[in-house]
């Protein structure tokens, strides 16, 4: 059995929850509970200092039944092999859900990007993907940006991998810059698809997104496109934080303001348009939507009791514990699950790999359009599979992912 650690446990927690009410046969389920392949690189890197400074890093390849491995890469101090299977495991099950041709994959480097140059990060982005080389590629896995990586680190993916190749293949990443094969409407797909979800969420429950008050966790490509939308829908920004502080106005926060102000060193703290909050505060705010959109674990058993929102979305990738979810569904708290609620950017991706494979690119328009309806078509097939088995968003989500996959894995048979 691979490595395993409490993060990839919890995500088996809730796949045993939809394998069990699926009734899904014992040697599917032994292929889907288990890593495809797992690897693990070291880094040397040049610093400014002139000193060689070895970074780990991992690429994970869950399951590919679908298509290529799919998924981001993330620079963080707490990433850990562990972290990194169960979001590859999380990507599969999302890129099932969202019903486009990926398997899931997902890579790391322990890192601290805040500490590191420019150029030191281009050279350590680009030692990792020469470590990598063989694994990546438009038909076997096709990296994204994550946490801390963005257009910026996947133009120096897609170069090496392309100086390694000998021609430019645009579509070996996704997330690009747009004048390099990108897709319009990549950056800003996360955060619009959360907005999608909760949307649906609060049509859902009879509530008017215009009238909802949101707080938000997380500032980056996520919160920030979500907590923009968002207010432009009518609702309102109550709170923000990032990993550095937050900030509250029950007004309702500007959040142009606040994105301008937080593209200086200091993130949202110090926003003069609001008063200074409590980060760990923030989840128990009293407000219709909340929207976690930072890392793994945020509302837990600990916590899960002072959270009053009426709407979870997920921006990020496992942020709720099983446990903790339990106890929103037993109170009626409607979650949106992160396999769901955040796939607004591996849809574009797809969209992104699609555009770069036949070479014809979409206006931001097409994207969009084409992004709301999956959303859309999405939360509708899960929330009806919930209301079949009366069961929460999550376990109906991984109730059509996983049939999904077991049904092709049964047609493809075993190979040798
Ligand atoms: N890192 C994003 C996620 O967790 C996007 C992955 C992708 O576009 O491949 O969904």
């Amino acid at each position: 059995m691979p490595e395993r650690g409490p993060i990839f446990d919890a995500m088996l927690q809730e796949f045993d929850e939809a394998a069990r009410l699926l009734k899904l046969d014992p040697g599917i389920w032994g292929i889907l509970a288990r890593p495809k392949r797992q690897v693990v690189v070291s880094c040397p890197v040049h610093m400014d200092s002139g000193a060689i400074e070895v970074f780990t890093g991992y690429r994970v390849q869950y399951n590919v039944a679908l298509g290529p491995a799919k998924g981001g890469i993330r620079y963080h101090p707490a990433v850990t092999l562990d972290e990194v299977t169960a979001l590859a495991a999380w990507m599969t099950w999302k890129c099932a859900v969202m019903q486009i041709p990926f398997g899931g994959g997902k890579g790391g480097v322990v890192c601290d990007p805040r500490r590191l140059s420019a150029r030191e990060t281009e050279a350590l982005t680009r030692r990792y993907v020469a470590e990598i080389i063989d694994l990546i590629g438009p038909e076997r896995d096709v990296p994204a940006p994550d946490v801390n990586t963005d257009a910026q680190t996947m133009a120096w993916v897609m170069d090496t991998y392309s100086m390694h190749v000998g021609h430019t293949e645009t579509a070996v990443v996704t997330g690009k810059p747009v004048e390099m094969g990108g897709s319009l409407g990549r950056r800003e797909a996360t955060g619009r698809g959360v907005v999608a979800v909760t949307r649906e969420a609060a049509a859902h429950l009879d509530l008017d997104l215009r009238s909802l008050t949101v707080a938000v966790q997380g500032f980056g490509n996520v919160g920030s496109v979500a907590a923009g939308l968002l207010a432009r829908s009518g609702a309102r920004i109550v709170a923000v934080a990032d990993s550095r502080g937050a900030v509250i106005n029950e007004a309702g926060l500007d959040v142009q303001g606040l994105i301008e102000h937080a593209a200086g060193r200091t993130g949202v703290s110090g926003f003069p348009r609001g008063a200074p909050l409590d980060p760990g505060a923030l989840l128990g705010l009293d407000v219709d939507v909340l929207i976690p959109a930072a890392l793994e674990n945020q509302i837990t058993a600990a916590n899960v009791d002072t959270v009053r929102a009426k709407i979870v979305a997920e921006g990020a990738n496992g942020p709720t514990t099983p446990e903790a979810h339990r106890a929103l569904h037993r109170r009626g708290v409607f979650v949106v699950p992160d396999i769901l609620a955040n796939a607004g950017g591996v849809t574009a991706s797809y969209f992104e790999w699609v555009q770069n494979r036949y070479g014809y690119f979409w206006t931001e328009e097409d994207v969009v359009t084409r992004l709301e309806a999956r959303m859309r078509d999405a939360f509708q097939a899960v929330l009806a599979t919930a209301r079949a088995h009366a069961i929460d968003m999550r376990t109906a989500a991984y109730m059509v992912a996983i049939a999904r996959i077991a049904a092709v894995t049964r047609l493809r048979g075993m190979y040798a």
